[in-house]
């Protein structure tokens, strides 16, 4: 990698501060001083990808947000210890602890074992991250490697009478934490009373599974993932594995807990009631979610909705378009996916990479405009106010040179590669209309109607800079009044 100056010595060398750093928990429900256990280093858990199919570019999204997280943090000079989990067995269909287990449902549909569909997926999944310039987690564990780990858990939950078994396995009590579910602020007395859910043999819905015993696979024979344990054969519980597998690389209280907002109900409020059964507290003094990215209203998911990172790039549109989408949103919005937006994203991304490669070398990075620009990304991760200052840098007036080397400071944060030899590849950039233009060009069309011609010309203007020009049909008759066409890049 290119030696990077840091931004906190960039802002050194022109006597400005470094803006505080201030991130959103979900455990308080609100954004706070962000301060690290220890001193310069960061802690960081992150739960990691079901290895029993492709990962959709949903799940790339909740990637995208822990990496800014993890390059945000990297700006404000602290060293990251990042930890992130593989699940390779244990995540059942249902969270309610029925059905199958994904890793075995995974294999059958594929004709192969489970552990061979474990590595595959793994590896396609960890290419993925290379492709969207995310960079690798220091300590990438797996789950069917921390079987030791996760049994020894399960026997301290034991001693402190946090757990019965029944004739399926070991569940966790949910009932004897009096703040169970606190981080979703679930309504346990409400769920009890409107029980809809199969309880099985548990005593309560919300208790978890917290070790499995094997039953046969009718299809498949002897299940093929199990283990000897003091309850008997099995695989342990989807949740534990990260309860056992933080502590082990990050000790029992850590500084930042990441995942998609759908584990905030389930899978992190079980985390929590393990830790606090085994510790008598919870373990991560942030929570910190990154929401859906859906397609048309409906949220992106392995069984369901599904379009792969591989499905984009067959398409030819580069990944890091994609990662420039994701940055258009704040990671606590949803967002919507669409080719349109893509499209949008990628002529962007290319009016970018044009002027990174006109721009000459050797510039002064503005410490003024990073330090607007730290502002941005320190306040809990405000990708949209970042990427609208850099586009105010383009236009602004700083020389040229200047400009490419203070975007060139933010892209340390925004990871897009600007300048970088993949930017002078060639991707796809859009050949249909994004919506947006369309409704500027139709609100254009009014003022012309209105004779208001400043509006008419300020429009033209901002068609411009979406990449698009317009121009006006005169013939009598004509359906459509103006053509649009896409600049060249
Ligand atoms: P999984 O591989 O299913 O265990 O999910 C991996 C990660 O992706 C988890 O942190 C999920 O919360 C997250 N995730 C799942 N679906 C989506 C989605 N549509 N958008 C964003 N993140 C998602
Ligand atoms: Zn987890």
């Amino acid at each position: 990698m290119a030696y990077q100056q840091s931004l906190v010595s960039i802002l050194k060398a022109s006597s400005l501060s470094l803006p505080v750093l201030q991130l959103y928990d979900s455990y308080r429900r609100g954004t706070f001083d962000f301060l690290p256990i220890t001193d310069n280093q960061v802690s960081m858990y992150a739960c990691g990808p079901t290895v029993y199919d492709y990962a959709h570019i949903g799940n790339l999204r909740t990637y995208l947000f822990t990496d800014l997280l993890r390059r945000v943090l990297m700006a404000n000079e602290y060293s990251i210890k990042h930890v992130m989990n593989i699940t390779d067995v244990g995540h059942l269909t249902s969270d309610a602890d029925q059905g199958e287990d994904k890793m075995l449902k995974g294999a059958r549909k594929q004709g192969k074992t489970a552990w061979q569909i474990a590595q595959y997926f793994e590896q396609a999944f960890m290419e993925d991250l290379n492709r969207l310039g995310i960079i690798t987690p220091k300590i990438v564990c797996r789950a069917t490697e921390h079987i030791e780990e996760q049994i020894d858990y399960i026997k301290a939950l034991q001693e402190n009478g946090f757990t019965y078994t029944t004739s399926d396995g070991v569940y966790f009590d949910s009932q004897k934490l009096e703040r169970y579910g606190y981080l979703a602020r679930l309504n346990i007395e409400g769920l009890q009373g409107g029980k809809r859910v199969e309880l099985a043999q548990k005593k309560h819905h919300t208790d978890f599974a917290l070790w499995k015993f094997s039953v046969v696979d009718t299809q498949q024979g002897d299940r093929q993932m199990q283990w000897e344990s003091p309850w008997g054969i099995g695989f342990p519980g989807w949740h534990i594995e990260c309860s056992a597998m933080s502590e082990k690389y990050l000790g029992t209280r850590f500084d930042i807990h990441v995942g998609g907002e759908d584990h905030i109900a389930v899978h992190h409020s079980n985390e929590i009631a393990q830790c606090e059964g085994r510790h008598g507290h919870q373990q991560a003094n942030f929570w910190m979610h990154g929401y859906f990215l859906q397609s048309s209203g409906e949220k992106l998911s392995k069984s369901g909705r599904s379009i792969l990172l591989k499905d984009l790039i067959d398409k030819g549109y580069s990944p890091r378009a994609f990662r420039y989408l994701v940055l258009t949103s704040h990671y606590r919005s949803h967002l919507q996916f669409s080719f349109a937006a893509l499209d949008s994203a990628s002529i962007a991304l290319k009016r970018l990479d044009k002027l990174m490669h006109e721009w000459p070398l050797q510039g002064k990075v503005s410490g003024e405009l990073l330090q607007q620009f730290l502002k941005h990304v320190n306040n809990d991760l405000k990708t949209p106010q970042a990427l609208a200052l850099l586009w105010s840098v383009t236009k602004g007036g700083l020389s040229d040179a200047d400009k490419r080397a203070t975007l060139l400071a933010f892209d340390q944060v925004l990871g897009l590669g600007l300048a970088s030899d993949e930017s002078a590849m060639p991707f796809k950039v859009s050949s249909i209309v994004p919506e947006e233009v369309e409704v500027l060009a139709q609100k254009r069309q009014l003022a012309r109607i209105n004779k208001d011609w400043g509006l008419s010309d300020r429009l033209r203007e901002c068609i411009k800079e979406a990449g698009y020009s317009i121009e006006d049909i005169k013939e009598e008759g004509a359906e459509q009044r103006y053509k649009i066409t896409l600049l060249s890049v």
